[in-house]
């Protein structure tokens, strides 16, 4: 509980991984109530490119708990995909996403964007995913090619032709891929050849020291220069500072993700903010 047992004193819930074994007990418990009691919610953040031009949005989960407040993802998440409820909050994420395309698609000046889905391993790994995804597609009227879901190294490691022959059948529908916290997983760079991926995005840890950091700004430049060589689109995450938007762009990286274009925020709000 917030309240700690004495005083005054009051503790602010501990998103960071040094979560107790009984907090995440607790809050594994009430993570199968949220869909239900209508706690989760879904923000976007805006994509831009060099001309400063939305192209689209990330869809990003919120998870608000009635005694705790916001919990960030990076606590819920791993939770969620430990006990498998990934699977439903997973389909609900993508039903939201596809009403909205689905929505856009009738307003000429939303019918151009994009939204990006996180897709769990665990949940595209579903027999079912395939099925799911087209389903919704079909249900929605979403325009496929305006789907971008966003998967991370770890996937691709596992039974790689499987998980190359499920891409496959959902790039056949106009689905659009991305490899998402590009540097900080273990993948191979012959998947990026072997794979139908048509995004790569930099992991912002890679772009938060981008002017100070050599390494960082090395690590940056190459895979700049491997994304564009492979021809897929290049987008660098977590920039929030107009002197690595102006780096970004000299070194040939043309799509944009970050605080210096806005933050997450829930639809209603998302083009009021800059
Ligand atoms: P991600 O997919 O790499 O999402 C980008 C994260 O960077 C988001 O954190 C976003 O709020 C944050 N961010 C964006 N711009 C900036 C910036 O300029 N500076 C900084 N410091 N951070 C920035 P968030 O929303 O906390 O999400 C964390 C992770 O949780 C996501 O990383 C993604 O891996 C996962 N996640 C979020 N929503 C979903 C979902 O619906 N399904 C699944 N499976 N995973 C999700
Ligand atoms: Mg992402
Ligand atoms: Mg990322
Ligand atoms: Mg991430």
């Amino acid at each position: 509980q917030a309240k700690a047992a004495g005083g005054n004193t009051l503790r602010f819930f501990n998103v960071d991984m040094q979560t107790s074994v009984l907090e995440r007990a607790s809050l594994e418990g009430d993570l199968h109530q949220a869909l239900a009691r209508d706690e989760l919610a879904l923000h976007y953040q805006v994509q831009v490119d060099h001309q400063g031009a939305t192209t689209g949005v990330e869809a990003l989960l919120r998870w608000y708990h009635p005694q705790r407040g916001w919990v960030s993802p990076g606590t819920f998440i791993p939770l969620a995909e430990e006990n498998g409820l990934i699977v439903p909050i997973g389909y609900w994420v993508l039903q939201c996403a596809c009403e909205q395309l689905a929505k856009w698609s009738h307003q000429p000046a939303y019918a151009g964007l994009t939204i990006s889905v996180n897709v769990s391993s665990v949940q595209f790994q579903q027999p079912e995913f395939v099925r799911d995804v087209e389903g919704l597609l079909a249900q929605t009227q979403a325009p496929p090619g305006r789907l971008v879901l966003e998967v991370t190294e770890s996937l691709l490691m596992r039974e790689p032709t499987r998980v190359r022959n499920t891409m496959l059948k959902l790039r056949a529908q106009g689905i659009r891929f991305a490899l998402d916290d590009f540097g900080t997983g273990y993948s191979s760079l012959s998947y990026l050849k072997r794979l139908p991926l048509d995004e790569l995005k930099i992991d912002q840890s890679f772009i938060r020291e981008l002017l100070t950091d050599k390494t960082d700004a090395a690590i940056v430049d190459t895979t700049i220069l491997l994304a564009v060589s492979l021809g897929l689109t290049v987008v660098a995450e977590g920039v929030e500072k107009k002197e690595q938007l102006d780096w970004l762009k000299g070194h040939g990286c043309y799509r944009y993700q970050g605080y210096l274009f806005g933050r997450p925020t829930p639809i209603e709000y998302l083009f009021e903010t800059y």
